[in-house]
């Protein structure tokens, strides 16, 4: 059933604590954790508790969670002291998606280019 628990999901288990994480920051539906594999001095991963596979399958599906995300992404950037930053939803492997669990990479602490790459 969508939002479930998915058996093979890296960060289900994270939500589940079988997989270790530096939780920076947790509420009722939400998890914020450091990115193993870091692209900024701030990398931080803001993910919903249920299971949706992309950002969008997310908001669809359970939009005040969607806006969970997004508030908790805001706060993490604040709690980092980061002025500027930057939350990207990559979707799809052409994008660079490899958890298929719906996600926000928090970035900041460097200069970030524009157009990304
Ligand atoms: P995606 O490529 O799907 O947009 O983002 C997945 C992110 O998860 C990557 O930035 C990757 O470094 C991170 N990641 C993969 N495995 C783990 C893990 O076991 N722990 C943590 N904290 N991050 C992970
Ligand atoms: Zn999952």
């Amino acid at each position: 059933m969508a939002g479930e628990p998915q058996a093979d999901c890296l960060f289900c288990k994270i939500v589940a604590g079988e997989v270790p994480a530096t939780v920076v920051r947790e509420s009722e539906t939400t998890v914020a954790f450091r990115d193993i594999n870091p692209q900024a001095p701030t990398h931080v991963l803001v993910i919903p508790k249920v299971h949706h596979p992309d950002a969008a399958s997310l908001a669809a599906a359970e939009p005040a969670i969607a806006a969970d995300v997004l508030r908790d992404a805001g706060e993490v950037a604040a709690d980092e002291k980061l002025d500027s930053y930057r939350i990207v939803f990559n979707t799809g492997s052409g994008a660079g998606q490899t958890v298929f669990h719906a996600h926000a990479h928090v970035l900041g602490g460097r200069g970030l280019q524009w157009p990304p790459g």
